[in-house]
């Protein structure tokens, strides 16, 4: 495995490279990046994992600063799950001057958009510069993101960006929680009361199952969300997938997402919901 920082020795590397899989993280790497990287190896001659903490997609009072980093243990996972480029750009690389950014204008006013203003601006923003430094043929994301997975796919779309998206599961902790780099922040007592958040869900599936309304499902699992003890809901919300728009008669695909703050840490889930199925 190659460890690159610079735009150019990336180009240079991967100049005729046709068969390319594109993993983009924050780094602090755990299962479910593994899992992307996994799918990434199985299907490209190529993997090209980039590690960035990217500030354009942080708010102003959020945790840029603390976000955790582990460059040694990410290099050894990154080996072992079979990468060839590790792409580990500072941020005068990315961004050597304040730049004009990536604008979303549909999809941006619900869930984490609106909790968290400017953020997929942002994501849109690194993940279109990503992709032109690597021109990967396939790019992996993980559903445990539904929202930036959906916007990234529209992105794609509009912009005839010639890459295939490719959907990976949420690759969660044995009790439930979803597998974040953020899960370190959460205290003990929280640690184990976050199973919790995936246990609504699991019940919201159930009641979808059993026909129940989209807002009757919501509230219940806002009821049991409030239940987690020191906690507070920053959003429980239901959409149409991948369209992020109200759910509607035709929908099919619900996204059932929720956030949720501990003392040190915001947490998210999800839950897709297709009728019929
Ligand atoms: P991050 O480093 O948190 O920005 O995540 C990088 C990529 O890994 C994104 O596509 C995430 O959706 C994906 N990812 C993060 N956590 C999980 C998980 N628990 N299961 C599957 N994919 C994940």
């Amino acid at each position: 495995m190659q460890i690159i920082e610079r735009i150019s020795d990336l180009q240079d590397a991967l100049r005729g490279e046709t068969s390319i899989g594109f993993v983009p993280t924050m780094g602090y790497l755990h299962e479910g990046h593994e899992s992307l990287l996994e799918r990434a190896r199985a299907e490209n001659d190529i993997v090209v994992l980039s590690i960035f903490v990217n500030p354009t997609q942080f708010g102003p009072n959020e945790d840029l600063d603390r976000y955790p980093r582990d460059a040694e243990r990410d290099q050894a996972i990154a080996r072992s799950a079979g990468v060839d480029y590790l792409f580990f750009p500072t941020t005068e690389t990315m961004y050597p001057y304040d730049m004009a950014r990536v604008s979303v204008r549909t999809g941006d006013d619900v869930l984490c958009g609106a909790s968290r203003p400017g953020h997929f601006d942002g994501v849109l923003t690194v993940v279109s510069k990503l992709f032109n430094i690597v021109r990967p043929a396939r790019a992996y994301f993980g559903l445990k993101d539904a929202q930036q997975l959906a916007l990234i796919e529209g992105y794609v779309r509009d912009y005839f960006v010639p890459v295939e998206i490719v959907r990976c599961p949420i690759i969660r902790e044995e009790d439930g929680l979803a597998k974040s780099s953020r899960n370190v922040y959460l205290t003990e007592t929280e640690r184990r009361e976050a199973p919790l958040i995936q246990q609504a869900l699991l019940h919201a599936n159930g009641m979808f199952a059993s026909g129940k309304g989209v807002l009757e499902v919501v509230e219940e699992t806002r009821g049991r969300l409030a239940r987690i003890a020191g906690t507070t809901i920053d959003y429980v919300e239901a959409v149409d997938y991948p369209s992020l728009k109200a759910v509607s008669e035709d929908t099919k695909t619900i996204l059932l997402a929720v956030a949720v703050h501990f003392s040190g840490a915001r947490l998210i889930d999800n839950l897709l919901y297709t009728r019929g199925a």
